[in-house]
């Protein structure tokens, strides 16, 4: 199936024209600074090896006129890849947090967006912003089936001991404060591209999934479903990250904002999003390479945040593992998972006590196109899958259209 998948920010909408069976990308691309001046459409072919890619710059006065025009380009006779919209099966939106009434992906109907509307509290940022891509999908091409996909899904399978908080218990009932978990659609098709690559079923599998980027998290796969993730009610929780702090003693708060009674939960909620991590530690930058060159030339607190961000990502394996009584596989994925092989082995450096060791010519070797880094002697497998999240979103919008 040929199907549209749409990634809508507050001012942008990413988009992949793709099929769902073999993955093959005809076009994608990217509207920024939607409703901002100086918008513009980018727009790429990556099945034509050579086409250089389109800079478009025009207004952009909302979701719509930029979905609008994505169809005009996707149907283009000079630079598109289909003859009309008609040709487009389905459209598959990524939609933030679905909170505990998603526990998978749905087809979009009036019930699934009032419930989308209803979880707007527990993303304020992205889920205004997906309903807006949906809105404009459903403008552009009316009657064609669209599925939310949720980034929470994949980890409601968590049971009560891995999700709960141990907080008054009316905060959860009262205001849903769990853990939800996200990059859910990352570590779902991880996991089944290892259980794939292993040629064993997912759920005769133990798998731990390292999705590093930006934003990190790590979950525990245990059967083909999600007993546990280290990312909690938003994203600022678990490894250390570009910009967010992980875990740290909730009391800090407290702590920081009576030694310096100017900062407000703003400015903390600002600090610890955007001012901490890899990035607060160093003071240098939130980008690994960035990380990696200044450590080489002696800087001491990148070398410390290099090296706080592996130790972190190993103690959540070793607990993983321990949640799931073993360990078949662990997996690296996203941009520093894909590209970093000093991380890979400096996050299970000394694990050989669980079977755990890297090949470092194998580690380093894989980067980008994946594989097998695992040493001859391991007894568990250690992969690196680039992960496809348009992919997977393909493909749950498939599955559900064809359902329907
Ligand atoms: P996001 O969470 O924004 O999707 P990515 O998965 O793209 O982030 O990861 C970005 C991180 O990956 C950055 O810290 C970057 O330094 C790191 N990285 C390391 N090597 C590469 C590479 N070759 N290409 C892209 N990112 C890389």
């Amino acid at each position: 199936m040929i199907i549209l998948v749409v990634n809508a920010g507050s001012s942008s909408l990413k988009y992949q024209l793709i099929n769902s069976i073999d993955g093959e990308v005809y076009a994608s691309g990217n509207c920024e600074r939607i409703g901002i001046a100086g918008s513009k459409i980018t727009y790429k072919r990556p099945d034509k090896a050579d086409f250089e890619p389109l800079k478009i710059v025009m207004d952009l006065s909302n979701h719509s006129v930029a979905m609008e025009k994505v169809i005009s380009l996707l149907a283009d006779k000079e630079v598109g890849c289909i003859k009309s919209m008609d040709q487009i099966d389905a459209v598959g939106h990524r939609v933030l947090h679905g909170g505990e009434k998603f526990a998978g992906s749905y087809v979009i109907n009036k019930d699934v967006i009032e419930a989308i509307k209803d979880c707007i509290p527990l993303g304020p940022l992205h889920n205004p912003a997906n309903l807006a891509g949906i809105e404009a999908c459903q403008k552009a091409m009316p009657g064609k089936p669209q599925v939310a996909v949720f980034d929470t899904a994949f980890h409601q399978t968590m049971p009560e001991e891995a999700y709960m908080y141990a907080l008054p218990y009316s905060y959860y009932e009262d205001y849903g404060v769990r853990r939800y978990g996200f990059h859910g659609t990352s570590h779902q098709y991880v996991s089944q591209e290892a259980a794939k690559a292993l040629g064993r079923p997912a759920e005769s599998l133990k798998i731990i999934t390292c999705h590093l980027g930006n934003g990190s998290s790590l979950a525990a796969v245990k059967y083909g479903k999600c007993v546990d993730t280290s990312m909690g009610l938003t994203p600022l929780a678990g490894v250390p990250m570009g910009t967010r702090c992980g875990d740290i003693d909730p009391a800090v708060i407290k702590y920081v904002m009576e030694e310096d009674p100017s900062l407000t939960i703003k400015d903390i909620d600002r600090i610890m999003n955007k001012e901490s991590g890899v990035l607060g530690i160093s003071g240098v930058s939130s980008d690994f390479r960035d990380l990696a060159q200044a450590s080489e030339q002696g800087n001491q607190r990148a070398a410390l945040a290099l090296k706080m961000f592996a130790y972190h990502v190993k103690k959540y394996i070793g607990s993983y593992a321990a949640a799931m009584g073993g360990v078949d596989a662990v997996v690296f994925t996203a941009g520093i998972g894909e590209n970093t092989p000093e991380i890979r082995e400096a996050a299970v450096e000394g694990l050989g006590f669980m079977g755990i060791k890297v090949d470092p010519a194998k580690n380093l070797s894989c980067n980008r196109v994946g594989g097998d880094i695992s040493a001859a002697d391991a007894t568990v497998k250690v992969l690196v899958i680039p992960t496809n999240e348009e992919l997977m979103i393909a493909r749950e919008t498939e599955r559900l259209t064809k359902q329907a």
